[in-house]
Protein backbone atom coordinates (compact mmCIF):
# COMPACT_ATOMS: atom_id res chain seq x y z
CA UNK A 1 0.00 0.00 0.00
CA UNK A 2 2.86 2.45 1.23
CA UNK A 3 4.73 3.96 -2.07
CA UNK A 4 8.09 5.99 -2.41
CA UNK A 5 9.25 5.01 1.13
CA UNK A 6 13.26 6.31 2.27
CA UNK A 7 13.91 9.38 1.63
CA UNK A 8 12.35 11.86 -1.10
CA UNK A 9 14.72 14.66 -0.74
CA UNK A 10 14.04 17.97 1.50
CA UNK A 11 12.74 19.52 -1.18
CA UNK A 12 9.80 16.75 -1.37
CA UNK A 13 9.58 16.83 2.63
CA UNK A 14 8.89 20.08 2.96
CA UNK A 15 6.27 20.30 0.39
CA UNK A 16 3.96 17.59 1.69
CA UNK A 17 1.39 17.50 4.24
CA UNK A 18 -0.25 14.97 5.97
CA UNK A 19 -4.36 15.43 7.42
CA UNK A 20 -7.51 13.52 8.04
CA UNK A 21 -10.24 14.48 5.08
CA UNK A 22 -13.73 14.19 4.44
CA UNK A 23 -14.38 13.45 0.82
CA UNK A 24 -16.76 15.55 -0.57
CA UNK A 25 -17.25 14.80 -4.41
CA UNK A 26 -15.51 13.31 -6.94
CA UNK A 27 -14.85 14.53 -10.51
CA UNK A 28 -13.13 12.15 -13.80
CA UNK A 29 -9.88 13.81 -15.13
CA UNK A 30 -8.17 12.33 -18.03
CA UNK A 31 -8.09 8.69 -18.64
CA UNK A 32 -7.30 7.40 -15.24
CA UNK A 33 -7.14 10.13 -12.60
CA UNK A 34 -9.63 12.17 -10.24
CA UNK A 35 -10.01 15.64 -9.21
CA UNK A 36 -11.24 14.68 -5.12
CA UNK A 37 -12.94 17.49 -3.58
CA UNK A 38 -11.77 17.10 0.85
CA UNK A 39 -12.93 18.69 3.67
CA UNK A 40 -10.19 18.97 6.39
CA UNK A 41 -10.19 20.06 10.25
CA UNK A 42 -6.63 22.39 9.37
CA UNK A 43 -6.74 23.25 6.06
CA UNK A 44 -10.97 23.42 4.90
CA UNK A 45 -11.17 22.53 1.46
CA UNK A 46 -9.04 21.05 -0.59
CA UNK A 47 -9.13 20.24 -4.17
CA UNK A 48 -6.55 17.41 -4.97
CA UNK A 49 -5.79 14.81 -7.70
CA UNK A 50 -5.34 11.23 -7.18
CA UNK A 51 -3.57 9.98 -10.21
CA UNK A 52 -4.14 6.60 -11.43
CA UNK A 53 -7.59 6.20 -8.61
CA UNK A 54 -9.56 4.85 -11.40
CA UNK A 55 -7.81 2.13 -12.05
CA UNK A 56 -8.91 -1.59 -11.14
CA UNK A 57 -5.20 -1.84 -9.45
CA UNK A 58 -5.22 1.39 -8.06
CA UNK A 59 -3.53 1.67 -4.20
CA UNK A 60 -5.98 3.64 -3.40
CA UNK A 61 -9.12 1.23 -3.16
CA UNK A 62 -12.08 3.18 -2.30
CA UNK A 63 -10.33 5.47 0.20
CA UNK A 64 -11.59 8.17 -1.75
CA UNK A 65 -14.90 7.82 -2.63
CA UNK A 66 -17.15 9.85 -1.11
CA UNK A 67 -18.19 10.18 2.60
CA UNK A 68 -15.26 8.20 3.10
CA UNK A 69 -12.79 9.51 6.20
CA UNK A 70 -8.83 8.89 5.62
CA UNK A 71 -5.42 9.72 6.23
CA UNK A 72 -4.03 11.29 3.47
CA UNK A 73 -0.10 12.62 2.32
CA UNK A 74 -0.36 15.20 -0.01
CA UNK A 75 2.18 17.62 -1.86
CA UNK A 76 1.85 20.94 -3.12
CA UNK A 77 1.35 21.33 -6.94
CA UNK A 78 1.51 24.04 -9.21
CA UNK A 79 -2.37 24.45 -9.44
CA UNK A 80 -4.06 21.33 -7.30
CA UNK A 81 -2.42 19.27 -4.27
CA UNK A 82 -1.54 15.42 -5.17
CA UNK A 83 -2.71 12.94 -3.14
CA UNK A 84 0.72 10.63 -2.72
CA UNK A 85 -0.82 8.07 0.13
CA UNK A 86 -4.26 7.29 1.17
CA UNK A 87 -5.25 5.14 4.23
CA UNK A 88 -8.44 4.55 5.28
CA UNK A 89 -9.84 5.36 8.56
CA UNK A 90 -13.52 4.95 8.64
CA UNK A 91 -15.05 3.58 5.77
CA UNK A 92 -18.43 5.72 6.31
CA UNK A 93 -19.02 4.97 2.48
CA UNK A 94 -19.52 1.76 2.53
CA UNK A 95 -22.18 1.61 5.39
CA UNK A 96 -23.42 4.62 4.07
CA UNK A 97 -24.32 3.18 0.91
CA UNK A 98 -26.01 0.25 1.76
CA UNK A 99 -29.24 2.02 2.60
CA UNK A 100 -30.75 4.77 0.09
CA UNK A 101 -31.83 7.61 2.35
CA UNK A 102 -28.89 7.81 4.42
CA UNK A 103 -27.40 8.08 1.05
CA UNK A 104 -29.55 10.76 -0.19
CA UNK A 105 -28.44 12.60 2.94
CA UNK A 106 -25.06 11.83 2.58
CA UNK A 107 -25.49 13.38 -0.52
CA UNK A 108 -27.14 16.51 0.16
CA UNK A 109 -24.94 16.77 3.25
CA UNK A 110 -21.42 16.64 1.19
CA UNK A 111 -22.84 18.95 -1.14
CA UNK A 112 -24.17 21.68 1.13
CA UNK A 113 -20.29 20.98 3.05
CA UNK A 114 -18.55 21.71 -0.44
CA UNK A 115 -20.65 25.50 -0.87
CA UNK A 116 -20.07 26.03 2.85
CA UNK A 117 -16.56 25.61 3.07
CA UNK A 118 -15.41 26.64 -0.45
CA UNK A 119 -13.16 29.60 -0.02
CA UNK A 120 -15.13 33.00 0.29
CA UNK A 121 -17.76 31.30 1.38
CA UNK A 122 -19.80 32.39 5.10
CA UNK A 123 -19.83 35.57 6.84
CA UNK A 124 -16.45 35.11 8.36
CA UNK A 125 -14.61 33.85 5.12
CA UNK A 126 -14.19 30.19 4.46
CA UNK A 127 -11.24 29.41 6.29
CA UNK A 128 -12.05 30.44 10.27
CA UNK A 129 -14.93 27.79 10.63
CA UNK A 130 -13.60 25.08 8.82
CA UNK A 131 -12.55 22.55 12.01
CA UNK A 132 -16.68 23.54 13.32
CA UNK A 133 -17.63 22.40 9.57
CA UNK A 134 -15.16 19.43 9.66
CA UNK A 135 -17.09 18.28 12.87
CA UNK A 136 -19.99 19.18 12.16
CA UNK A 137 -20.18 17.06 9.11
CA UNK A 138 -18.20 14.35 10.55
CA UNK A 139 -20.44 13.30 13.12
CA UNK A 140 -23.42 13.47 10.94
CA UNK A 141 -21.77 10.98 8.29
CA UNK A 142 -20.72 8.96 11.11
CA UNK A 143 -24.50 9.19 12.64
CA UNK A 144 -25.67 7.99 9.07
CA UNK A 145 -23.54 5.28 8.87
CA UNK A 146 -24.29 4.11 12.50
CA UNK A 147 -28.12 4.48 11.76
CA UNK A 148 -28.99 5.67 14.83
CA UNK A 149 -32.21 8.22 13.49
CA UNK A 150 -34.33 8.93 10.87
CA UNK A 151 -31.72 10.08 8.53
CA UNK A 152 -34.11 13.42 7.24
CA UNK A 153 -33.72 14.26 11.05
CA UNK A 154 -29.84 14.05 10.88
CA UNK A 155 -29.58 15.47 7.49
CA UNK A 156 -32.11 18.59 8.54
CA UNK A 157 -30.05 18.89 11.76
CA UNK A 158 -26.66 18.99 9.86
CA UNK A 159 -28.39 21.93 7.22
CA UNK A 160 -29.36 23.89 10.35
CA UNK A 161 -26.16 23.52 12.18
CA UNK A 162 -23.64 24.13 9.47
CA UNK A 163 -25.74 27.59 8.38
CA UNK A 164 -25.09 28.50 11.45
CA UNK A 165 -21.07 27.64 11.62
CA UNK A 166 -21.26 29.37 8.70
CA UNK A 167 -22.90 33.13 10.13
CA UNK A 168 -26.62 32.32 9.26
CA UNK A 169 -28.24 31.21 12.48
CA UNK A 170 -31.50 30.26 12.43
CA UNK A 171 -34.02 31.12 15.75
CA UNK A 172 -36.94 28.88 16.31
CA UNK A 173 -37.66 30.32 19.59
CA UNK A 174 -37.08 34.03 20.29
CA UNK A 175 -38.38 36.43 17.64
CA UNK A 176 -35.46 36.19 14.91
CA UNK A 177 -35.90 39.87 14.25
CA UNK A 178 -36.32 41.41 17.40
CA UNK A 179 -35.42 38.64 20.14
CA UNK A 180 -38.99 38.88 21.83
CA UNK A 181 -39.10 35.50 23.97
CA UNK A 182 -41.25 32.47 22.23
CA UNK A 183 -42.07 29.95 20.44
CA UNK A 184 -43.73 32.73 18.40
CA UNK A 185 -46.21 31.17 15.59
CA UNK A 186 -45.06 32.22 12.34
CA UNK A 187 -42.04 31.47 10.47
CA UNK A 188 -39.99 34.06 7.92
CA UNK A 189 -37.32 32.37 6.79
CA UNK A 190 -35.37 35.57 5.18
CA UNK A 191 -35.91 36.91 8.43
CA UNK A 192 -33.68 34.06 9.91
CA UNK A 193 -36.33 32.15 11.85
CA UNK A 194 -39.68 32.24 14.56
CA UNK A 195 -40.97 35.81 14.28
CA UNK A 196 -43.45 37.54 16.73
CA UNK A 197 -46.85 39.03 15.76
CA UNK A 198 -45.31 42.38 15.67
CA UNK A 199 -42.41 41.53 13.16
CA UNK A 200 -44.20 39.10 10.89
CA UNK A 201 -44.74 40.54 7.44
CA UNK A 202 -46.95 39.12 5.32
CA UNK A 203 -46.28 36.09 3.34
CA UNK A 204 -44.69 34.30 6.58
CA UNK A 205 -45.65 30.75 7.21
CA UNK A 206 -47.72 29.45 10.03
CA UNK A 207 -46.67 25.96 10.60
CA UNK A 208 -47.55 24.00 13.30
CA UNK A 209 -46.58 24.34 16.99
CA UNK A 210 -44.97 20.70 16.45
CA UNK A 211 -42.76 21.74 13.59
CA UNK A 212 -41.17 24.64 15.15
CA UNK A 213 -40.32 22.61 18.45
CA UNK A 214 -38.92 20.36 15.60
CA UNK A 215 -36.99 22.63 14.31
CA UNK A 216 -35.35 23.96 17.64
CA UNK A 217 -34.45 20.66 18.75
CA UNK A 218 -33.13 19.78 15.09
CA UNK A 219 -30.84 23.19 15.90
CA UNK A 220 -29.73 22.74 19.13
CA UNK A 221 -29.43 18.80 19.24
CA UNK A 222 -32.12 17.98 21.05
CA UNK A 223 -32.57 14.45 20.23
CA UNK A 224 -35.50 13.24 22.61
CA UNK A 225 -37.88 15.98 21.24
CA UNK A 226 -36.76 15.18 17.67
CA UNK A 227 -37.06 11.25 17.44
CA UNK A 228 -40.41 11.34 18.90
CA UNK A 229 -41.87 14.51 16.51
CA UNK A 230 -44.49 13.10 14.32
CA UNK A 231 -44.16 12.17 10.05
CA UNK A 232 -46.29 15.45 9.43
CA UNK A 233 -44.20 17.84 11.56
CA UNK A 234 -41.08 16.03 9.90
CA UNK A 235 -42.15 16.89 6.42
CA UNK A 236 -43.38 20.96 7.01
CA UNK A 237 -39.75 20.95 9.12
CA UNK A 238 -37.65 19.88 6.01
CA UNK A 239 -39.75 22.52 3.83
CA UNK A 240 -38.67 25.03 6.04
CA UNK A 241 -34.70 24.03 6.11
CA UNK A 242 -34.60 23.71 2.43
CA UNK A 243 -36.29 27.14 1.75
CA UNK A 244 -33.84 28.16 4.64
CA UNK A 245 -31.06 26.58 2.90
CA UNK A 246 -31.66 27.92 -0.75
CA UNK A 247 -32.47 31.37 0.76
CA UNK A 248 -28.55 32.13 2.11
CA UNK A 249 -26.87 30.25 -0.52
CA UNK A 250 -28.99 32.33 -3.52
CA UNK A 251 -27.77 35.30 -1.66
CA UNK A 252 -24.54 34.35 -1.02
CA UNK A 253 -24.32 33.45 -5.15
CA UNK A 254 -25.43 37.10 -5.59
CA UNK A 255 -22.86 38.72 -3.44
CA UNK A 256 -19.96 37.04 -4.95
CA UNK A 257 -21.19 37.90 -8.44
CA UNK A 258 -21.41 41.20 -6.95
CA UNK A 259 -17.66 40.94 -5.37
CA UNK A 260 -16.55 39.55 -8.78
CA UNK A 261 -17.89 42.65 -11.13
CA UNK A 262 -16.40 45.10 -8.45
CA UNK A 263 -12.65 42.71 -8.67
CA UNK A 264 -12.86 43.47 -12.37
CA UNK A 265 -13.53 47.02 -11.88
CA UNK A 266 -11.29 47.89 -10.01
CA UNK A 267 -8.35 45.70 -11.80
ZN1 LIG B 1 -40.22 40.45 16.74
Amino acid sequence: MARGGGRSGAGYAANSYRTDALVLRTYTLGEADRIIVLLTPGHGQIRAVAKGVRRTTSKFGATLEPFMLSRLQLVHGRNLDIITQAQSVTPYGQRIAQDYDAYAAASAMVETAERLTAAEVGEHGGGLEAPSQYRLLHGALAALARGARAPRLLLDSYLLRSLATAGWAASFTDCARCGTPGPHRSVNVSLGGSVCPDCRPPGSSTPSPGTIALLAALLSGQWDTADTSDETSRREAAGIVAGYLQFHLERHLKSLAVMDQSSHRSN
